[in-house]
């Protein structure tokens, strides 16, 4: 059955993956990057540094304050929102044109980035990735050793608060195996349009 005919409402291809940082969300990205293509993944604007590996306009577009105050005032994000001290968005345009094409979309981004998502695109599907248990999530986060101590206790912070919004998804997958994560997201991009969702 061919993507985005009309029983299949354009936004229905729209699944955001939120979950708390140091969840394993970007590990989910990449890993659906390299070996599913036919997802598009957005690129968001940040105003944080790059990490070292990121590309520009690849893992995400890299703006300085002055240039996310740009996108908001023209209405170019189709949400935003500050995390950790800085702020992220989703550029609503590729989002909107991808969906029309009946291009699977995956947005990658922070619980009140998925709020806004949910206001504006009701059709959209939210997905919470979350950890094995809290102990493995400090692990990764502490782990990672990207962050310096005082973005790490922020990012714990954070990751609390993100928790407990899990009851507000559609849907929670379990991040122990990226694999199986990455296959349960195509598979619920891909459903034949008559076919009721496997939910
Ligand atoms: P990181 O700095 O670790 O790449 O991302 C920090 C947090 O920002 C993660 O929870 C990530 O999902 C979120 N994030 C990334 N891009 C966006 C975006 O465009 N909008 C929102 N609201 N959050 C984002």
């Amino acid at each position: 059955i061919p993507s985005g005919t009309p029983e299949q409402p354009a936004a229905r291809r729209l699944l955001v993956l939120s979950g708390p940082s140091g969840v394993g969300k970007s590990t989910v990205v990449r890993e659906l990057r390299r070996h599913h293509p036919a997802v598009w993944v957005s690129v968001s604007a940040t105003t944080r540094f790059p990490r070292p590996g990121e590309v520009d306009g690849v893992h995400y577009s890299f703006v300085d304050d002055a240039g996310f105050d740009r996108l908001v005032a023209d209405g170019e994000l189709l949400e935003h929102a500050e995390f950790a001290g800085k702020r992220y968005g989703t550029p609503r345009r590729p989002v909107v044109e991808r969906l029309a094409a009946g291009v699977p979309v995956l947005l990658e981004i922070d619980l009140q980035g998925a709020r806004q998502v949910r206001e504006r695109m009701p059709e959209a599907r939210l997905v919470f990735l979350a950890p094995p248990s809290w102990d493995e999530l400090v692990r990764r986060l502490v782990g990672r050793g990207t962050e310096a101590p005082d973005v790490v206790e922020r990012r714990l912070a954070a990751a609390r608060t993100e928790l407990a919004a899990e009851p507000e998804f559609d849907l929670t997958l379990v991040n122990t195996s990226v694999q199986e994560v990455c296959d349960r997201l195509v598979a619920l991009l891909e459903i034949p349009a008559r076919s009721p969702a496997p939910e």
